[in-house]
């Protein structure tokens, strides 16, 4: 089966978030599976740079009349054949893939990500003589599109099944309706029954209405999108595509994420042979400057620093984390105001408390090996993959039952311990006083340690790997291919 995985994003060249992580994982589960996957991507620098022999495969005038070259290599990083869209004037711009170095989003947004899903629909309707794809599955509102022209544009041989996997419905890529009439999508098509939303354009929209099945990446996100609580506005259209969405939730690239291989951290370990991970605590005390004491409870988060992420929370109950004889390590960047606070706290207590503003990908790897905690207190979490890195490296989870979070914590609830279940620490009501509660819990098991020791075993154990989500992504290809 031929599939075309269409996203913004590709771990290890370019990460914003998740969706990285996934967008590179997913190509080899699928291969492993059986498939026959290619990716098109946007051409920015770093996917450019690592494009091994590239050919032209086209050249092509854009709905809006630009010129653009549409590449075909292998990516040097993944052995995989990728279709790049060489358009410096687009994608080569100082800033984040999206936004400019104030944090502004680019004003040609539509047009920079609009093309994923055009040059897609070409890609399906046999632009690639010796390769078309069967199924088209593309990735957040970026690629979001690609259902759309699927839809409207020249058929040549059968229709290609297309898939939409939305990774978080709180970023829709709204814009204003009058960039709708350079897509060259038919007028009809900016409509409620298409991609029009309170009068603006919607391209996450256009995936959700256009796409043959949605998928999320967690079954209880698939649930809660439902909902008008975490709907986004979005709800109604979900609800009546019920039959045509489900979950399938992330997994852990264990070829990047495993503590008995992994390059960035001081000392290996695994489930087995632990003893590493206590001098990596270590370690990263002493790096950070934090009291090196083997006994102080460890807490790590590493996470974009937005209001999703429930990081507020974790201020609230900062000062009871010290003074119970906790340390907290940070690791992120975003909003400007967390960024401050946290580092005023870090500053008041440098040996309990450290933070490092910036994205730093090796960094990451190393707190969630030298944690005994790892914090996601998320409002919402359409799947959250830093739970599941932290089950991995027997940092253990203490989340917010939400999303993906519930579907992958279980809190250490006394009957939970006794079934063997227990993995980390869960609260309910997103507030400080629960978070204050289930950091109580976390602590209370340190403090008994051989329990604390085979739950933590269990959870470096569980089995996290791709093959379950690729077999379930494969099954719901075959299904719509009949
Ligand atoms: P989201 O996609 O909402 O940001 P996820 O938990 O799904 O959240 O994925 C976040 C990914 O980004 C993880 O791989 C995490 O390790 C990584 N990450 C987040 N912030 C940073 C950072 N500041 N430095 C390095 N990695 C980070």
């Amino acid at each position: 089966m031929k599939v075309l995985q269409v996203s913004a994003e590709i771990f290890p060249l370019l990460k914003t978030g998740g969706l990285a992580d996934i967008a590179g994982a997913l190509p080899a589960a699928l291969k492993a599976a059986g498939c026959d996957v290619r990716v098109l991507l946007p051409g920015f620098a770093p996917i450019m740079g690592d494009l091994q022999s590239p050919t032209v495969l086209a050249e092509l005038t854009t709905p809006w009349g630009e010129r653009i070259v549409l590449r075909q290599g292998v990516l040097g990083a993944l052995g995989l054949t990728a279709y790049v869209i060489d358009a410096p004037a687009l994608y080569c711009r100082p800033g984040t893939p999206y936004e400019d170095a104030q944090r502004r989003p680019f004003q040609d947004n539509h047009r920079r990500f609009a093309l994923l899903g055009w040059v897609a629909a070409k890609l399906a309707s046999g632009l690639d003589a010796h390769w078309q794809p069967e199924v088209a599955h593309s990735h957040d509102w970026h690629a979001a599109l690609t259902p759309a022209y699927l839809t409207f544009g020249p058929v040549q041989g059968k229709r290609v099944a297309s898939v939409y996997t939305v990774h978080n419905l709180a970023y829709q890529g709204v814009f204003a309706p009058n960039n709708f009439f350079e897509l060259g999508l038919p007028n009809a098509a900016f409509s409620v029954n298409g991609l029009e939303f309170h009068g603006q354009l919607s391209f996450m929209k256009a995936g959700l209405y256009y796409a043959d099945h949605i998928t999320t990446v967690s079954p209880s996100y698939a649930r809660e999108i439902q909902t008008p609580e975490q709907g986004c506005g979005l709800d109604g259209l979900l609800r009546s595509r019920a039959h045509d969405l489900s979950g399938i939730l992330n997994a852990v690239d264990e070829a990047v994420w495993n503590p008995a291989t992994d390059a960035a951290i001081a000392h290996a370990f695994d489930a087995k042979k632990p003893a590493g991970k206590a001098r990596c605590k270590a370690a990263l005390q002493l790096e950070l400057g934090l009291t090196e004491q083997a006994e102080a409870p460890l807490f790590g988060v590493v996470s974009r620093l937005t209001e999703q992420k429930g990081l507020h929370l974790v201020l609230a109950v900062l000062d009871e984390l010290i003074a119970r004889g906790g340390q907290l390590v940070v690791l992120g960047t975003g909003d400007a105001v967390l960024e401050a606070a946290f580092k005023a706290r870090a500053a008041a207590h440098p040996h309990a408390v450290a933070v490092r503003i910036g994205y730093d990908e090796a960094f990451a790897h190393r707190i969630f090996a030298a944690t005994d905690v790892t914090l996601v207190p998320s409002r919402f979490e359409p799947c959250g993959l830093t739970q599941m890195y932290g089950l991995k490296y027997g940092s253990l989870p203490l989340a917010h039952r939400v999303g993906g979070l519930a579907d992958t914590v279980v809190d250490c609830a006394l009957e939970n311990l006794a079934d063997g279940t227990a993995n980390g620490f869960v609260f309910d009501d997103f507030t400080p006083e629960a978070l204050a509660r289930a950091m109580r819990r976390a602590l209370a098991l340190y403090e008994r340690k051989s329990e604390w020791r085979s739950v933590r075993q269990r959870a470096m154990q569980q089995p996290l790997g791709w093959d379950k989500a690729a077999a379930q992504y494969v099954a719901l290809y075959q299904r719509l291919l009949g």
